[in-house]
Parts: structure tokens; sequence; C-alpha cells
């Protein structure tokens, strides 16, 4: 078995790993590039042929890992795509929008060029017909059910616990010369435990190599319920203080997270009135995946939050533009619920055009900001900012919740590692250099087995 890093190698995006064995093509992941060299690394062509791979087998939703489905499959790839019902349901929603996004983008920097008299027609990396082309290769595989392929291969999924329907892969393969089966384990993104929604990573006892993740592998999460303190606190403080609240966040995973920590403390009366608006068509399509995917999710989970009022919790999904425009009138008491969860496009941004420059309004982070983004500019304290054209002063408080994340922290990792066994050779991946290099020193240190980082493009015969 040969196995390639094609991306998330010493950095967190473009997953795809390039599985070689018996004549037999895989790949574990198909992601985008996102960040500084994103545009660059998705135009460039794949490093494979994409007509020879066999089976593409999907970790999860999230664009880093998916995002790159319908360049494959537009350049030829025909084989089949193997994932669980939500991350397909998922994904489907994620790269039309993904699609929708890069035809609007490609539009506007071809007018662009017009008017300075260039023709030069800017191509996105794919179009919404591309997306619409690559669903059928989808093939529904659930937790747990061992899925045999060509020459004795077979692989399961199993929970990762990262967001709805996420899965580390579990491949067996025949050893070329001793006819033995070995085991290599792909982590996928490794989830924290406790997510009130869905169940925890599941642990792996045996494996011969294991691939893992390390986006935080140099970093502690704070634990929940010091979230959800700190959550209510910023909540109660502006609402009392009679503005409104604006939450950016993803539309996978965070809003309904944050939806599910607002009921409980409106249950329990810990806040009081409140009236949220989830503004964003990507996050109510993503919530009727949750709702039709109760089986993924933890057991006896309640999802009555996502769609049913009670006193002091209301939930209303907007719907058009003109709805969300109406928002703009509410002076008070409105909890804004809307993506991008950068603020790098969206509804955030005309909702932040409307509230951030009013000294009782506040916006709450609850995820990641990537350099360069605007959100990272408002939670570094820039006092003002140009969103929509127009300067704007900065006068609403910013709250940064940082214990929302969807990954396991270091100690989490190397929990979830520290429980297989039969030292395991672990390739470690999907983190910036630092990160992944911190952990590696952790897994020499304290788990006492051999490590290999690699680097973009490189490759290891197993
Ligand atoms: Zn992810
Ligand atoms: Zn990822």
């Amino acid at each position: 078995m040969k196995l390639t890093f094609f991306g998330a190698a010493r950095d967190v995006t473009g997953s795809c790993i390039h599985l070689y064995h018996d004549g037999i093509e895989i790949l574990i992941d198909c992601g985008m590039h996102q960040g500084i060299k994103a545009e660059k690394l998705n135009n460039t062509p794949f490093s494979f042929n994409p007509a020879k791979i066999s089976y593409l087998i999907l970790t999860h939703a999230h664009l880093d890992h998916s995002g790159l489905i319908p360049k494959l499959v537009k350049e030829g790839f025909k084989g089949r795509i193997f994932t669980t019902p939500a991350t397909r349901d998922l994904a489907e929603i994620l790269l039309y929008d993904s699609a929708h996004i890069q035809e609007k983008d490609a539009e506007w920097l071809t007018r662009k060029n017009l008017r300075k008299g260039r023709t030069t027609v800017v191509e996105p990396v794919y179009k919404v017909e591309d997306v619409l082309a690559s669903l059928p290769y989808f093939e529904n595989v659930p937790y747990g059910l061992i899925r045999s392929l060509d020459k004795g291969i077979r692989f399961r999924l199993i929970d990762a616990g990262h967001i709805l329907g996420s899965a580390s892969v579990e491949l067996w393969f025949k050893d070329e010369t001793t006819r033995k089966e070995k085991k290599i384990v792909f982590s996928g993104d490794i989830g924290k435990s406790g997510n009130p929604l869905i169940e925890d990573p599941t642990n792996i006892e045996k494996a011969d190599y294991i691939c893992i993740e390390s986006t935080y592998g140099d970093r502690f999460h704070k634990n929940l319920s010091d979230t959800v303190e700190e959550l209510r606190e910023a909540v109660s403080e502006t609402l009392r203080k009679e503005g409104n609240v604006l939450i950016p966040a993803f539309s996978v995973g965070r809003t309904q997270d944050v939806l599910f920590v607002l009921h409980n403390l409106a249950k329990e009366n810990k806040l009081k009135n409140l009236n949220i608006f989830v503004d964003s068509p990507l996050a109510e399509k993503a919530t009727q995946v949750y709702l039709s995917h109760v089986e993924m999710l933890e057991k006896n989970v309640d999802l009555a939050f996502l769609y049913k009022n009670s006193e002091n919790y209301r939930i209303h999904f907007t719907k058009s533009v003109e709805e969300s425009q109406r928002l703009n009138a509410i002076k008070s008491g409105a909890i804004i619920i809307a993506g991008s969860g950068m603020c790098e496009g969206g509804r955030i941004r005309h909702h932040m055009k409307h509230n951030i420059w009013r000294p009782e309004c506040s916006v709450i982070f609850t995820g990641f900001q990537a350099k360069g983004t605007l959100g990272r500019l408002i939670v570094d304290g820039a006092k003002k900012a140009k969103i929509l054209g127009e300067e704007i002063v900065i006068r609403s408080k910013i709250f940064t919740i940082g214990g929302f994340s969807a990954h396991a922290d270091q100690k989490e990792l190397l929990e979830w590692l520290g429980k297989v066994k039969t030292d395991p050779m672990v390739f470690i991946n999907h983190g910036e250099e630092k990160a992944s290099l911190e952990f590696e020193k952790k897994v020499v240190e304290t788990l006492r087995m051999v490590t290999k980082v690699p680097s973009l493009g490189d490759s290891y015969e197993l």
C-alpha cells in the first residue's frame, strides 16, 4: 500500500490522501484549500488521474474535506463516493452553496476585468451543474457496516463525533509480501467529547497505522459549562442594555449547537424572553438535515429547540432577503444568528452595518477567525471596519467564546490515540505546522509511538 498526502499536510485545509494498492486507487477525502494560497491550489490540476480513482471515502461534509468533489467528477472520476447518509445530505447543500458563490465571484471578477479593458473571463473551479453531476456517484454507508472493495480491501466508518455524520475510517488491506492483513485508520476530524447533539468520538483499539488530525494539537479548550456561562452572561448583558445580539456562525454544527445551548438556558429560566432569528438559508437547510437524520444524533436528544417556540424561547428562520432586511428595524431584544462564520460574506455583514456602531449591541464570536477575515479584524479590536463598502465605527461589545469548538484539543487527541493498544505508526496531518509538530512531540513523549509529519506530496510505502 502506498500512501500519499495531497493536502492538509502541515496545513489545515485541502484534506486529500491517495492510496495505491495492488492496482487500485482510493482517495480519503477531496477537500478544498482555504486561506491565503487557496485560489492557486484549488485551480492546480490534481496530482493523480481522477479517471483512475475507483473509490472516494468521504469522512465528513466540511468543504475542506469535500469541496473539490465536483472538480474531481468534472475531470473524469467515475468511481463511487462512500459516506454516511447525513454527510451525503450535508455535502449536497454545502457543495451547491460553494458552487454558487464561486460562480458569483467569477462573474464579478470578469466584469471587473471588462471595466479595465481586459477580456479575460474568470472561470469558477466548478459550477452548480458540476455539483449536480457529482451526486449520482454518492453511496450511503451507515456507521459500523464493513464494506468490501476489490483486492481484499475492506473499510468501515465509525462516528468521529465532529459534526453530524462525521466519520473516522478503518481500512483493512493485505500486505503485498506477507499477505497478512493490515489495518490503517484515518481519524478524519475528531470531535470534542461532551457535545450535546452528537455522540462522542468512537475509540479504536487496534491499528497498524493511524493518520490523525492535529488542528488543536498545541491547544486546550475551555470546558462546556464555562462556555455556556460565558454565552449566558454575554446575552443577558446585551438584552439588559436593550441592544441586539449578533452571532456570526457556521451554518452546519455551530448554529445548531448555539441554539441548543440558548434553548436550555431559556428552559432553566437562566435567560428570558429570547427572540432568535436564524438568518441564513444555508443554516435552515442544514437544520432540516438534522431533523431528517435523528438516528445519527446522540440518543434521546430532543430536537424541539430547532422548531418549537416556548414562553422564553422564540425561534424564527428568515427566508427572503426582504425578510432579512426587515430585521434592521428591530432596535433591541433580537438575537441574530447568521453566516458566514468569519463574516467574509453572507447576511451577517448587513446586520453588522446596522448594529455594530451601537454601544448597546454586541457581537458574539463562537468560532475560529482566520487571519485576514473581517471577523479576525473585529476580534483583534479594530475600532472601525469597512463593511459593505462603508466605513463603520465599532462600538458594540465584542465577545469571543472559544469553547464551542468542534475539534478535540491536545489532551483529547492524545486520549483518543492512547486507546490504541497495538503500537501503531502515526501520521500526523490536518494542522498548521506548529500544531502538528508540537502534537508529534507529545505523542512521542507520552505514548512512545513512531510518528511522521508529512509535507505536501510526501509518499510512504506501508
Ligand atoms: Zn471538519
Ligand atoms: Zn477539517
